[in-house]
């Protein structure tokens, strides 16, 4: 990687030292009523561990974190804070919010860092737990259940955990060390992680894995299978590719595991990406970063975009160009017989543009391989798994549960491990019940052996 293009990927925003972290926590009001933990989609204790950060109990405040999050590494750095906790901070009506997501990512740096806490784990003796998938859903129900005294394996398809986390989100805006050692502390709470691993292939099922003797199996596989636009003229030209493989590409380039010449983008090229989400934003900053004239095509309004305020506006800030209420009615080979421009249907008309690449980010579904090997998962029309209430978050195949993007659609991060986290407490319930039926009948057996005695 050349000098300039590892400095493009190095993180936006740096973290807080930990004098400014102190003194950002001392202007924590510790309010009675703190909205900021009504903002926070998994109820993280903001004040309470802003206010242990500001007496410089960073041990404290790093427990009273964990008891809801497993991520907060992860949380601190990728989360909508603007939108959730700090858009919630009173201290807004001052222009000023506590920077809660700096102070999150503080705190978890300074415990990885230092190696600080160490969490009195609990025997693994409630019960035997499979998780397969390993982005934020399974990791949340993987840590959640470890803690609470079961024994939790994780099965992964790829040669690394993380999912999204690893393979998706760009390494400036969440570094990989930080994700393999949010990962390292949830392997220290005794959870098994067994890589490329993917169940619905090789003779590994769900049912396999019953037979293996988990009590409960949780599903966060997510969505694995990116939308094309292969009912648009042109959609299979070379140059017109999915922006979750440039994204892979780039962050195996960025780990030095491939060359420049593999990643499929010319320095001065003109790339366009169609789509108005986070992962449009990803693909179109990373483009940038190698040297790209990059342009979203949005076939909505700004309004309507989906994605992150902050990175749309980083994302202009470092040149990218938008075009709203713009989709693209034809891909055109150029003489080389490679994609050369687009026909652009814009609210002025139709027009022709020349591109070199066009990265597709138009959302994604969930891949239909454990479904296809098990009895008894109902889907809906788009292949989303549908759950009950009761127990909540079990599919109709009974002991089999899921949660995250392949229920709910794709999500921010911590939406997903919200979802997970009400999942797992259901799971936690589920098994106790089951590991008590069991008992029962156990004891009814004897009974009835004695009687007969
Ligand atoms: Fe502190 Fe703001 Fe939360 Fe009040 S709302 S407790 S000032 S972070």
């Amino acid at each position: 990687m050349s000098n300039e293009e590892y400095k493009a990927f190095q993180v936006v925003h740096e973290g807080f030292t930990t004098r400014e972290a102190i003194d950002e926590a001392k202007r924590c009001l510790h309010c009675k009523v703190p909205q900021c933990k009504k903002g926070c989609p998994i109820g993280n204790d903001i004040p309470d561990f802003v206010h242990e950060l500001s007496m410089g109990n960073i041990g404290s405040a790093m427990s009273i974190i964990n008891n809801k999050s497993n991520l907060p590494a992860i949380c601190g750095r990728v989360c909508p804070h603007e939108k959730q906790c700090q858009g919630h901070c009173v201290m807004n009506k001052k222009g000023n919010p506590i920077q809660i997501g700096k102070l999150e990512q503080f705190i978890a740096d300074f415990d990885t860092k230092m190696n600080l806490t160490r969490d009195k784990l609990p025997q693994k003796n409630r019960g035997k737990i499979a998780v397969i998938g390993s982005g934020p859903a399974g990791l949340t129900v993987a840590g959640d259940m470890a803690r609470q005294g079961f024994s939790v394996t994780i099965f992964e398809g790829q040669e690394e955990p993380g999912g999204v986390l690893m393979f998706g989100i760009p390494e400036y805006r969440l570094p990989k060390k930080v994700v393999r050692a949010e990962i390292a502390k949830i392997e220290a709470l005794g959870v098994n992680i067994i890589c490329n691993t993917l169940v619905g292939e090789n003779g590994i099922t769900v049912d396999s894995l019953f037979q293996q003797g988990f009590d409960a199996i949780f599903m966060g596989t997510g969505t694995a299978i990116p939308q094309n636009m292969n009912n648009t003229p042109g959609a299979t030209l070379r140059g017109v590719t999915q922006s979750t493989d440039f994204l892979h590409n780039v962050n195996a380039y960025n780990e030095g595991v491939i060359g420049r010449e593999m990643v499929p983008l010319r320095t001065g090229e003109k790339v366009g990406v169609i789509g108005g989400g986070n992962v449009a934003m990803d693909a179109a900053r990373t483009a940038i970063r190698l040297g790209a004239d990059v342009t979203v095509l949005y076939r909505r309004t700004q309004e309507e975009m989906p994605a992150i305020q902050s990175e749309y506006e980083e994302a202009v800030n470092e040149g990218v160009k938008f075009k709203w209420e713009t989709s693209v009615s034809e891909f055109i080979a150029g003489p080389n017989g490679r994609l050369g421009k687009c026909k652009l249907v814009t609210p002025e008309g139709e027009c022709e543009e020349n591109f070199d690449r066009i990265y597709l980010a138009i959302g994604s579904r969930p891949a239909n391989r454990i479904v296809s090997t098990t009895e008894g998962i109902e889907v809906d029309e788009k292949g989303y798994v549908k759950v009950v209430d009761y127990p909540f978050g079990m599919t109709t195949r009974r002991g089999l549960f899921a949660g995250g993007d392949v229920v709910h659609r794709p999500q921010t991060v911590v939406l997903a491990m919200k979802a997970a986290k009400e999942v797992a407490a259901s799971m936690m319930q589920y098994v106790d019940a089951i590991k008590l039926l069991q008992a029962a009948k156990i004891v009814e057996a004897d009974a009835a052996e004695e009687s007969e005695d």
